[in-house]
Parts: C-alpha cells; structure tokens; sequence
C-alpha cells in the first residue's frame, strides 16, 4: 500500500515531523516557480545531509558533450542541461559560534513544511535544540513572484529560549554544479561580484552559450519588527558572496531577515542592459514591502485559480491532486515568453535538462487550451515552427533531402540534444504529436489561421520525412516504418510500431486535406505556398498512395492492433503474475531483460486509440484497452492519464479511477519511487486531461462541445472551467446531474449523452443524466 508522508488538504501540501531520509523528495514536492525561474525547496540555512540543490532559469542550458560509447554518425552533438544556477536563497546562522544544520542540530522537536497552493507560498517552520538548555524556533515563507519575473522573497525569523548571539550571513552560493553533468564540468564562468551595504550581486556566464546572468539579492534585519540600521559587513570567498551582521538576540525577541532576490538574464552580451534591470529592480525593492509584494503575487494566482480551478467534492485525495498538478503546472509555464516551453520536471530537478518533449503537443497543450487563451497554445506551437529549419537540418544530417523535417525528440532551441540513441533518437513518432498539436488547436479555437499559413509549412515537413522514412516491403506490398521505438521506451529498434504506423497515415491524410482546403479557397495563396516550398503535386500522390498502402498489423483473432511485428513472439505472462517487489522493472531488472519482455512502459497502441479515437468502434477500443493493460506498468508517468481517459469511455469507472489516482498522486505518493529526482510536470497536464475528457467525457465534434459526464461514486460534485472557442463555460457535474454556464455569448452547442442543452435568459442550462 501507498502511504503519503503529507497530509491531506483541499488546498495545501503539509508536511508534519522531521525525517533526514525524505529530505530530496519534499524538496521536489514543494518546489516553486514562476515561469521563469524555479527552485526546489532547499533550506536556506546550511545543511550537510543529503539533498539535491536546485536553482533554475528557464531556457538557459549548457550543451554538454554527448556522453555514447561508440560515437556513430547522426548522434546528437550534445545533451543540453538546464543549468543549475547561482543560488539566492542562502542564509547562515550561527548561534552563540555554533552553525544552525538541521543534520547536526541536538534534537529536532517539530518540524513543519506547507506548500499553500492557493497564494503560492512556501512556508517552514522548526523547533529544535542546539544543546539541552536552548531552544531555538526558525520559521520562513518564501514565493517567487508572480508578478515580477525575476523577484524572489523570503521572509525567515529566528527567535531564541534565552539571551543569545547570533550571526546571520545571507549570501548567493555561486560555487554550483549539475549533478548529472557528463564530464564532472561546473557550466559557469563566474565574471565580477559586487557587494554593498545590504546588496549583492554575481554576474556570470553559462560557458559555450552566450547566457549571461545577474544573480542578485538585497537583505534587510529587524529586530522585533525594527528596522537594524546599516547591519551587515561585506565578505565573499571563493564560493560564495555574503553579508554579514552579528547581533546580540533577546529571550522572546525575534530576528527577521527579509531577503529578495532572483535573476536578470541576457541572451546577448550587453551586460549594460542586465545591470541596468538590476539596479531598477533593487530601486523598487527599497520601496516595497515583503507584504506588499505578496499581496500582488497571491493576486496572480487568484487571476490563475479563476481559470483553471477543479473543484472535486466528496474526495480530497483527489482534490489536493488535483490542485497539486495544475499549480506545479502553472509555476512552470505562464505562456507569455514564445521562448519557453513545458520541462518535463519544469523547475523541480535536472533530469531531462529542461528540455522540450513530445509531451508539450500529446499531454500539454490540451491543458493550454481548456484553461488558458489561445495565444499561450499559439506561442507553443510558433515555438516549433520557428525550430522549421533546424528540423530539416536534424533530417539532412541522417540523410532525408528535400525539406524533410524531423523534429528533435529533445530539444531547446530546435537541434536534438541526448545521449540515447535507441531510447530517444528512434522515437520518430514525435513527429507526429506536433502535427496532431496543430490540428487540436485549430478543431478547438476554430481558428485555422495558424494551419493554413505556419502549420501547413510544418506539416508538408514532416510528410516528407516520413515519405522518405518508410520502406516498401515487398513481401508485404505494404510501405513498412523500420527501425523505430514507439511510446513505449520498453522495445527499442522495432518494426511497425504500430502507433508510428497509425500517426503517420493520419499525418498524411491531414496534410493532404489541408493542402486541398488551401488550394480550392485560397489558390493565391497555395501557389505562393508552392513556389516556396518548392512543392510539387507528384508529391501528394505519392503521399496518398502510401498513406493508402502503410502496414497496420492486426491480430483477427483477438481484434486487436499489434503494437510491433515482433510482439506476439514475446512470452505474454500478464503483470499480475510479476511479484510486486520487482516493480519498477526499470530498478530492479537488466536492460536486457525488459527489452524482450512483454511489459509496456506507457500506453502505445492506446496511445493511437487516445488521439484517434472517433476513428475506431467501441468494441476495438475495449478490446485493445483489456488486452494492452494487461501487460502495461505504468513506468512512465504519461501512461495511467491515457489509460484512465479510455476507461472513463468503456464505462468503466471503477478502474479509471484508480488510474487517475495513480496519475494525480503519481508523485504526491511516489509511486514510482523516484520523486527525488524531481516532479513529473507533463504528466500533471495528463492529471486534468482524465478530469475533463475522462470523467467529464468532453468531445469536440466540429462547432459544438460533448459530454458524456460519469464520475467516481465518491465524487459529489465536480466543477471547473473550461475556455472553448472564445467561451468559457463552467461545468458542474454530479452522478445525476448536469450543469452550464456560459460567460460571453454563445458561439457553440453543448450536447451531454447527445441531448442538446438549451440555455435560458441568464446563458444557464442543465440536465438530468
Ligand atoms: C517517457 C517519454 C517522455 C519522457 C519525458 C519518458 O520516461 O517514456 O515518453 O517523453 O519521459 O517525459
């Protein structure tokens, strides 16, 4: 059984009781950001136990030389890694000489952590013993603001059980690494530090890249409430730059240090324009308050919340979730920088380098789109358009010609950058998540503006890669898709995956009906299209003829899709005969051993079924669903979200249920015994995509919306907000009832179980289901 180590609360995480052995996963639980810069919650007192430290800015990586046994042609250059940045947050204490480290401290008497999801504040508080006769109590509340991108506030008190002296250092730690760097390298250049009387600042350099960076702070003390005059002495060393005040504390007084903080950073070398940000953001931190600039912050997120809030009542395991994953969410990505993206960790730890995924267009988008404007899904999908040129690169450098675009599998800037070949590189499909993105954001907002002028450049990529891509077999007479993982990272180097297979017939047919579309309505602009893409129409033949003709293996007898050729040679012992104490296969079994084993990493066919599914009858997709979950374990935090949706539409509530919970609580109860590294942010979006297309069975079907509403019985009520083609419309659902409101005009139908809902004068209408 699961066990959590936070308690349970609609809207906050709590952490009750010390225990050193949690440390590195609580520091990814209360993570927080801004979207443009992020932390994990380290504390800012020093501490020797084990910990994994985190500062990170969005979009500013260091290309770290591929790390591959036998270098092979093709193979991406460099892995890029979201660097691990001067930290801001750092105050050393020392009572009476004596430096507080909790892994040191005589005894710990309480301990405390609340990550309050609604204000976006994280807070600690502790009660502990530096030796039997003094008691100390150290309490901080921390955010990172909302509204201003590169302010960071800490308020931190101490207070004693009797007389005492105390120094306090606040200090920016510039002396950081990448814990999963491939060459041991520190990936800053350390240019100037510059301290005065309460401010600090350190400019630096990523090496290779021309990210240049301002990590600043400025620190105040109070004594009771009481402002110290001019209480710090400059030091620095060779790691850190600080300040310094010793101070004599009273029994019952409190010392308050009140420290901001935070980035400014350049692409370019003009230092000038950084330093001259800086100074303007230290000028306004002279005149506003710790309060003031929280009262702001928590109104951003009421802004938020507004938008994207889930109400779940009856359940509030799966309302703390809920709300868990929709705020790391929104921490990560506000939608407002065309430069940034969805980090699968976003600011929470440095696995997959803060890198750009297939999940941003499969699982991210989706969510962009229900709660947030359509210019947020428009700048992430410009964000690929504009990464065009480097994806017809990616596709030269393995040999494809004439504009064939493969989109890298990670990326930050539009070239691939990892270090796996098989695992990563031959997930060719990614290509495809990126076409369906375009089509979901044009079905959804209605807007083909974007499909017509950008998406379709894009999309005539990628059907030239895959044109060039497949093989025809001729002992098949069918175009075969060789050498390939699908979804599933457990098979690598396969055969007609069977997702692949799908995705890309479904690219062709799209790209041709858009390309007709174009041609009969705008003929202007489809010749001017043509010359520019030097696009011919034998082309779309030869695209039609393969799409017609693209292998999809399927077993009759068991109706069916064969996830890859190879499949059914596999021994096909289901899960439930795996004992639990090999799980995760990926701890506990060789490579080997689970690259020929049946075990599924993540929904794949499924997957297929997920995108696709108005193309297929219920009875395939209950007998793909009942056969694929058998041998499935969920190793990828993007499986149960997928698994849960197609549940929700077989009806079978029971088990979508327990996949939602797997997928909401996936790292709130660790599931996979790894949140340590940091959070499964992309698989969040999967959290709410269960919600709303799961349980709530939201369909788009051209200009109107579908719900067919059925929740777990546990549920009494569900309710959220959902912005569909200019609209937003909150939703309230029970297990006998369903109702809507609009906001604006209405522009669409709303059909629950296929009835029409009718609105009265006050846009309101519901319905008994
Ligand atoms: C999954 C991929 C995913 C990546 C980043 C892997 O574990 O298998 O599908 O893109 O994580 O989230």
């Amino acid at each position: 059984m699961i066990v959590s180590n936070y308690k349970l609360n609609p809207w906050k995480i709590i952490e009750h009781g010390w225990d050193p052995n949690k440390i590195m996963e609580s520091e990814s639980i209360f993570s927080i950001g801004n979207g443009t810069m992020g932390q994990r919650a380290n504390f800012e007192e020093d501490f020797s136990g084990k910990t994994l430290q985190g500062s990170y800015i969005a979009g500013v990586y260091y290309p770290d030389k591929t790390k591959v046994g036998w270098w092979k042609n093709g193979y991406p250059e460099y892995f890029a890694k979201v660097v691990n940045a001067p930290s801001w947050i750092g105050i050393s204490i020392l009572i009476d000489d004596i430096p507080v480290d909790l892994n040191k401290v005589y005894k710990i008497e309480t301990f405390e952590r609340i990550l309050d999801m609604k204000n976006g504040l994280y807070e600690r508080s502790i009660n502990f013993k530096t030796n039997e006769y003094l008691n100390v109590e150290i309490s901080s509340r921390r955010f990172l603001s909302m509204k201003r991108k590169s302010v960071g506030a800490i308020s931190y008190t101490i207070k004693c059980s009797r007389d005492v002296k105390i120094t306090v250092s606040p200090y920016i730690d510039f002396d950081v690494s990448n814990n999963d760097s491939n060459w041991d390298e520190k990936f800053w250049d350390i240019k100037e530090k510059i301290n005065t009387q309460n401010r600090s600042l350190v400019k630096c350099s990523v090496k290779k890249t021309d990210f240049n960076v301002i990590t600043y702070m400025k620190a105040d003390l109070y004594d009771d409430d009481i402002k110290i005059e001019k209480p710090f002495q400059r030091k620095s060393n060779s790691k850190k730059i600080l300040l310094e005040s010793r101070q004599s504390l009273k029994k019952g007084h409190t010392l308050r240090v009140v420290k901001f903080g935070g980035y400014v950073t350049s692409m370019s070398n003009d230092w000038n324009k950084i330093e001259n940000e800086t100074n303007e953001i230290l000028k306004l931190l002279e005149n506003i308050s710790f309060e003031n600039l929280y009262q702001e912050h928590i109104q951003e997120w009421s802004k938020i919340w507004k938008q994207s809030d889930i109400k779940i009542i009856g359940d509030i395991k799966s309302q703390q979730a809920i709300r868990f994953n929709i705020f790391h969410l929104n921490q990560t990505y506000r939608g407002d920088n065309p430069n940034l993206n969805f980090g699968p960790k976003g600011f929470t730890g440095e696995k997959y380098g803060g890198s750009t995924y297939w999940d941003t267009e499969a699982y991210c988008i989706p969510f962009c789109l229900g709660t947030k404007s359509p210019e947020v899904t428009l700048n992430l999908l410009n964000f690929r358009y504009r990464q065009l040129d480097k994806a017809i690169d990616n596709a030269k450098k393995l040999g494809f010609k004439n504009g064939a675009a493969l989109f890298p599998m990670v990326t930050m800037n539009g070239e691939e950058c990892h270090n796996e070949w098989e695992i990563t590189f031959e997930e060719i499909h990614r290509n495809n998540a990126i076409a369906y993105a375009i089509f979901n954001y044009t079905r959804y907002t209605g807007d083909s503006g974007y499909l017509l002028d950008r998406g379709i450049q894009v999309l005539v990529g990628i059907c030239r890669f895959w044109a060039q891509r497949v093989s025809y077999s001729d002992k098949k007479k069918k175009y075969v898709i060789l050498g390939v993982t699908g979804p599933n990272e457990y098979e690598n180097n396969i055969n007609n995956n069977w997702y692949t297979n799908y995705s890309t017939k479904w690219c062709f047919d799209f790209t041709l009906n858009t390309i007709n579309l174009v041609k009969k309505n705008t003929p202007e602009s489809f010749n001017k299209l043509s010359k520019m893409l030097d696009f011919k129409e034998s082309e779309k033949d030869h695209w039609l003829k393969i799409s017609k003709n693209i292998y999809l293996n399927e077993n009759k007898e068991l109706s069916i899709f064969v996830q890859q050729d190879g499949f059914f040679d596999k021994e096909l012992n289901e899960i439930d005969k795996l004992d639990y104490s090999e799980r995760p296969l990926n701890q506990n079994w060789s490579w080997d051993r689970i690259l020929r084993s049946p075990y599924i990493k993540q929904a794949d066919v499924l997957q297929g079924i997920y995108f696709f599914e108005d193309k297929f009858d219920i009875e395939s997709i209950k007998s793909n669903y009942e056969f694929y979950q058998k041998f499935t374990v969920h190793e990828s935090s993007l499986s149960p979200c997928i698994h849960s949706i197609i549940a929700c539409k077989l009806g079978k509530t029971k088990s979508a249920y327990d996949f939602f919970k797997r997928a909401s609580r996936l790292d709130l109860d660790d599931y996979n015994n790894e949140v340590d590294e940091g959070l499964h942010i992309t698989s969040m979006a999967g959290s709410w995509l269960t919600i709303v297309e799961g349980f709530a069975g939201m369909r788009i079907k051209k200009n109107s919306l579908n719900f067919t509403p059925q929740i777990p019985k546990d549920w009494e009520e569900l309710m959220f907000n959902i912005t569909f083609r200019g609209n937003v419309y909150k939703i309230k659902v029970n297990n006998s009832f369903f109702q809507c409101s609009l906001n604006l005009n209405q522009k669409c139908h709303i059909y629950v179980n296929n009835k029409k809902l009718k609105f009265d004068e006050n846009m309101k209408a519901s319905i008994s289901i």
